[in-house]
């Protein structure tokens, strides 16, 4: 497992190895060699798929594509993670994903294991039928370990419901006759997918800040007064206290994320400032985000790049260079691009006091450490963007039933399910030293622990 995610797990066992409450029955020598082994088998996968999709190009060329499927852990149910589709994809990134993914479902209670898949390409240069021909090749390739109580992929970075469609169409017909319904998620409507689905990872990652801010806030003034903690402090000092937001990256989850600050009528939130490959826009008395989001819908996703663009758009906005929009002097920083985006290198030119983890992994260990000791408020990866993966799980559930929920029903489980999960975590993180990844992570890896050691995996 990549560095950042294995370091976590330990310390998280290491703590867990002092609480005398967790697993009363593991003492001294025993204690120990079960804490040994949990180690080894939550920071190392069960397994690494490889292929080399071997495909021919539109222009009459074969090349071969490297394709990954790492399959983490399944203690809690079938493995489940997305399909990452980028130039850049490397087997310790999928690896390192396919454990937060792990991770994330433990935490969240939703019964999958932890699975990520990669495919190295950069999707705009291909067209859609060889992007169609790659994912057939992809399920080909990995079908007899993908299926719906066994492996589920879903789309992620560079995919999305036109992957996942032709996916779950290949898988249909090399297993004819076989439920197939829950093989993918993340399908378009018409195919299978749940209402919401695409909404879901941007809306949870807005919902996980504004519960924060806002609910457990208004419910909890007096513990979180009455703790000398500096996360505490930080969430305090903006009772009642209008933010500013800036979010990186304009993708679905981005895009979504902003539209709901915009909408949000509980907090008094501004979006001054969003970004993604191309540029940043700012404007101090807040974008128009609905017209932006109309904008990128009619030009590839891409926000507006010049004066000439923004005046034909009727949108107000002084045009910067694209990585400024970490460094903005804003309240709240929602990271919805990449991963490895803070670390040491511009770490200390962080201003915001919020920073909400919409990608994986967007902030490297050592940033989270140096920014978390000065009371900034990190809500990680694995509690924030978990939106997408928990309406995946209704998405299989529907499919199951083949009964359909309609939007406002999924969203309501959602928000129900986020809840949940929020409120186990924030009372001890408000309460204790440690930041607030490493809170979700001793939750999940208690979950994972016991769940294993009552399995009797641990002998
Ligand atoms: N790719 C998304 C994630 O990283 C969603 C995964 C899923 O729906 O299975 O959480």
């Amino acid at each position: 497992m990549a560095s950042q995610t294995d370091s976590i797990v330990q310390a998280s066992l290491a703590a867990l190895l002092k609480d005398s409450s967790f697993l009363p029955e593991l003492q001294d020598k025993t204690r120990h060699q079960a804490f040994a082994s949990l180690a080894s088998i939550l920071s190392t996968p069960n397994k690494v798929h490889k292929a080399f999709l071997r495909i021919s190009l539109d222009n009459g060329e074969i090349v071969r594509i490297p394709a990954f499927r790492v399959q983490h852990n399944n203690t809690l149910g079938p493995y489940k993670g997305g399909i990452r589709f980028h130039e850049e994809v490397k087997e310790d990134e999928v690896i390192n994903l396919a454990a937060l993914m792990t991770l994330k479902n433990a935490l969240h209670d939703v019964p999958f294991g932890g699975g990520k898949g990669g495919v190295v390409l950069t999707p705009r240069d291909h067209s859609a039928k060889e992007i169609n021909l790659i994912c057939q090749k992809y399920v080909h390739y990995f079908s007899d370990i993908l299926g719906p109580d066994k492996d589920i992929p879903a789309p992620d970075m560079g995919s999305g419901d036109r992957e996942m469609d032709w996916m779950m169409a290949e898988y249909k017909s090399i297993r004819p006759g076989e439920p197939y319904r829950g093989s993918f998620t993340g399908k378009s409507i018409i195919n299978g997918g749940s209402l919401g689905r695409r909404e879901a990872t941007g809306k949870g990652v807005y919902f996980s800040f504004r519960y924060m801010l806002h609910d457990f806030l208004k419910e909890q003034q007096t513990f979180l007064s009455n703790t000398g903690n500096k996360f505490a402090k930080t969430l305090l000092g903006y009772t009642d206290k209008p933010m500013t937001v800036a979010v990186q990256g304009f993708g679905n989850v981005g895009s979504i994320a902003a539209l709901e600050a915009y909408h949000c009528s509980l907090l008094q939130n501004k979006v001054v400032a969003v970004s993604d490959r191309n540029t940043m826009l700012y404007n101090s008395d807040g974008l128009d985000i609905p017209a932006l989001i109309d904008f990128t819908g009619k030009n590839k996703g891409d926000l507006p790049t010049s004066e000439e663009q923004l005046m034909k758009a009727g949108i107000k906005a002084v045009i910067h260079e694209r990585d400024q929009v970490l460094e903005q002097d804003v309240d709240v920083l929602i990271l919805a691009a990449l991963q490895d985006q803070i670390h040491e290198g511009n770490m200390e030119n962080i201003k915001a006091r919020f920073i909400v983890e919409g990608a994986n992994a967007p902030v490297t260990g050592k940033a989270d450490e140096y920014l978390s000791e000065k009371g900034v408020i990190i809500i990680p990866d694995i509690l924030a963007n978990a939106g997408g993966v928990i309406v995946s799980y209704f998405e299989w559930l529907q499919g199951r039933e083949t009964q359909f929920y309609n939007e406002e029903e999924v969203f309501k489980l959602l928000v129900a399910k986020m809840k949940a999960t929020m409120d186990s975590i924030l009372p001890q993180y408000f309460g204790d030293p440690f930041p607030l990844r490493q809170n979700c992570y001793i939750h999940s890896v208690m979950k994972l622990s016991t769940v294993l050691y009552r399995q009797g995996k641990l002998y």
